[in-house]
């Protein structure tokens, strides 16, 4: 047979064997191994183009925190790694109703490992305790999970190629609110250019998962540096706390009434 028929035939015959396994619901080949490289999965459906990529929240459909952080591994994906101590997952309650997400780790949370445990950290203590909650009850983690040098802003691709592990983190959780602190992670979790100045102190649907809210407010970091923004009534009014446990205030209750949660936050 002529090479050039020979070839055809060949890339017929796998063409039917991608569709066959595409009918069958196969929508991944192959994997890298974790530790070396990025997990690569061919999408079947760039093969035959067309349709629109499938969400992290359907291809892991089903899996814990736990293999979330198996497959993140040693991450290398982007080149943070390089520059980090320790990986930053995040931590908390498995099933919060309550979940914070911050821009990156800083130093004192790239030494631990922990986030949110610096001065910044600290504050976000205060205002989880003063929003009716425990540290332990809520959910905390960040955009990206090493430690960008100098403390600075994540690059847009360090960003696209970190944010599908919180979304995944997020569908595993299923808060009932998100609390966004600061610009990249607000605009990172809706999808949006809006400045953070202009999104704050207001529900917002998160895009990816139906029923979850998120509220962006400015960061801690940013409070330390501007204490007079501690005034702003971003997580009381409307009530936070209220939505993230879905229990619908009393008649008469005071819980989260405006002016009350950042004075003590003060
Ligand atoms: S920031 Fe995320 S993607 Fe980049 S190396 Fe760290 S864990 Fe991996």
């Amino acid at each position: 047979m002529d090479p050039k028929d020979e070839l055809k035939e060949l890339i017929d015959q796998t063409t039917e064997h991608l569709r066959y396994f595409r009918d069958l619901g196969v929508t991944h080949i192959g994997e890298a191994t974790q530790t070396e490289m990025p997990k690569k999965k061919i999408e079947l459906t760039s093969l035959f183009g067309g349709a629109e990529p499938i969400p992290v929240e359907q291809q892991y459909a089903g899996e814990t925190l736990e293999d979330i952080r198996r497959d993140l591994g040693d991450c290398r994906r982007c080149k943070l790694w390089s520059t980090r101590k320790n990986i930053v997952f995040g931590e908390g309650n498995p099933k919060a109703g309550l979940m914070f997400v911050g821009e990156g780790p800083g130093a004192d949370e790239d030494a631990s490992g922990r986030p949110f445990v610096g001065r910044a950290g600290q504050l976000l203590t205060k205002m989880i305790e003063a929003m009716g909650f425990k540290r332990e009850e809520v959910y905390i983690a960040n955009t990206v999970k090493s430690r960008p040098p100098d403390n600075r802003t994540p690059e847009k691709e360090e960003l696209e190629t970190c944010i599908p592990f919180l979304f995944r983190q997020i569908a595993v959780i299923r808060p009932k609110v998100i609390v966004a602190l600061g610009n990249p992670a607000q605009q990172s979790l809706l999808n949006s250019s809006i400045g953070i100045t202009r999104m704050r102190g207001q529900f917002h649907d998160y895009p990816r998962i139906p029923g979850i809210k998120v509220m962006p407010t400015y960061h801690p970091a940013y409070l330390l540096r501007s204490p007079d923004k501690k005034r702003e009534p971003d997580l009381k009014s409307p009530p936070v706390s209220w939505f993230a446990r879905a229990e619908p205030p009393e008649r008469g209750e005071t819980r989260g009434k405006p002016g009350k949660i950042l004075v003590k936050i003060l």
